[in-house]
């Protein structure tokens, strides 16, 4: 039987994944160590202030800055030490040496800088018009105050979080469950490292791509290998895949009149829809859920082709994957850059063309595309840095004409 793949524009794919893909309800406590790039499951309220007391931001000296922005002169008294209470008492007139991170002794609420200053036996003279009253001093509280939220549930534990989490002296935090997502390439001409070449064979490079950016999502992987096309060993691979994980992620076998039984399975396991995309490369792609016993898991099935794979999973599967992880963050804005070339392009689907994106001599942006942009030519992915998005109701863009491009971040 043949198919009728729906078509379908990319922002139609992406309200369909909205709906098919839910958050993940399980959670689990980590060490704070353990959380880099895990997602909050719940939000942190902070237990106390930060910072704890008022203190100062630099070595210098503290007094009370009411009569400021006049010069003065004051008698220095002592000196105040990180980590130690300033215990004795302060007249008018008079202030502390205090360093950094110090407590600010009671009543003083101003720090001059030492370099600022002139000092004389015990007398320090402040010039005018140098600093204004509150200058130098860290408030009690003013970056997080106990009580509040300091972090909401579905925050990406990145470095700056997990300093945050240590700064509220919090030993443990409750993240999302790992995302359990199993990959296997499919077709009898993919070969697996350590088999000899044959003709008409290719190794396959899916697995490992789509190993690398599962990986840096941070979900934990079971990669099944190549799986040939024979029933018996789809339909094995694919109930081992529902049995055991959330999402199933395969590459080739779903393009469209393919005569193979790749989708004959996915259809005959599970609730599959076999999507043509208005876009390029990746246009063929099976999205659905594949069943085993009483669970089900989330499938998609890639293209074959490596750059489509790199490309339908940036454009639809990391989004989704996001989602279920409980993440929530605004996506990374497109850039515009000038085309440094002519970019031909019919009007009615999406083109992401690999690009090197870098600065003009005016500081602007501007984009070539790496060369051969088909859907096999892996070599134009290690070189870019970006993706130059065509939009579906765009035509060719002339030199000199502003495109969008996504950059590629940390995850590629
Ligand atoms: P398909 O979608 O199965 O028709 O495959 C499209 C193209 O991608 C064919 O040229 C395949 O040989 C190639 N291909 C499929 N799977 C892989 C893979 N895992 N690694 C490298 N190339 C692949
Ligand atoms: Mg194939």
């Amino acid at each position: 039987m043949r198919e009728t793949p729906t078509s379908l524009s990319v922002e139609a794919v992406l309200a369909h994944l909205e709906q098919m893909t839910v958050p993940l309800s399980d959670s689990e406590p980590v060490a704070l160590v353990q959380a880099l790039d895990r997602v909050l499951a719940e939000d942190v309220i902070s237990p106390l202030n930060v910072p704890p007391h008022d203190n100062s931001a630099m070595d210098g000296y503290a007094f009370n800055g009411q009569s400021l922005p006049q010069a003065q002169t004051l008698q220095v008294v002592g000196t105040a030490l990180a980590g130690q209470a300033w215990t004795g008492s302060v007249l008018p007139g008079q202030c502390v040496k205090i360093m950094t991170g110090a407590i600010m002794p009671p009543g003083l609420d101003t720090v001059v800088a030492q370099e600022m200053t002139r000092v004389q036996g015990d007398q320090l003279h402040i010039p005018a018009g140098t600093l204004q009253r509150g200058d130098n001093c860290r408030l009690c509280g003013e970056d997080i105050q106990a009580g509040n939220i300091a972090l909401k549930s579905g925050t990406r534990l990145g470095p700056a979080a997990c300093g945050l989490l240590a700064s509220l002296g919090l030993p443990e935090v409750r993240v999302t469950r790992r995302l359990k997502v199993a990959y296997f390439s499919t077709g009898d001409e993919i070969l697996s490292l350590g088999q000899a070449p044959r003709e008409g064979a290719v190794y396959d490079s899916n697995r490992f791509t789509v190993h690398g950016m599962l990986t840096r999502l941070g979900c934990s992987v079971l990669d099944m290998g190549v799986v040939r096309d024979d029933p018996a060993l789809l339909e094995a691979a694919f109930r081992q895949a529902a049995a055991q994980a959330d999402v199933i992620i395969t590459s080739g076998g779903v393009s469209v009149g393919e005569a193979d039984f790749t989708k004959a399975m996915m259809k005959h396991l599970g609730d599959v829809a076999f999507w043509r995309i208005d876009m390029r490369p990746g246009r063929p792609m099976a999205v659905g859920r594949i069943h085993q016993g009483d669970r089900s898991a989330v499938l998609f099935g890639l293209p074959g082709n490596p750059v489509a794979v790199m490309v339908t999973f940036m454009a639809f599967v990391r989004p989704a994957l996001e989602r279920m992880m409980g993440m929530q963050r605004p996506a990374l804005p497109l850039l515009k850059a000038r085309s440094q070339e002519v970019l031909r392009k019919k009007p009615g689907r999406t083109e992401y063309q690999r690009g090197i994106v870098t600065r003009d001599t005016q500081g602007q942006l501007q984009v070539i595309t790496t060369g051969l942009q088909g859907s096999g030519v892996l070599s134009s992915m290690v070189q870019a840095n970006g993706l130059i998005v065509l939009h579906h109701d765009q035509g060719t863009a002339q030199i000199g004409d502003w495109v969008d491009v996504m950059m590629f971040d940390g995850h590629l």
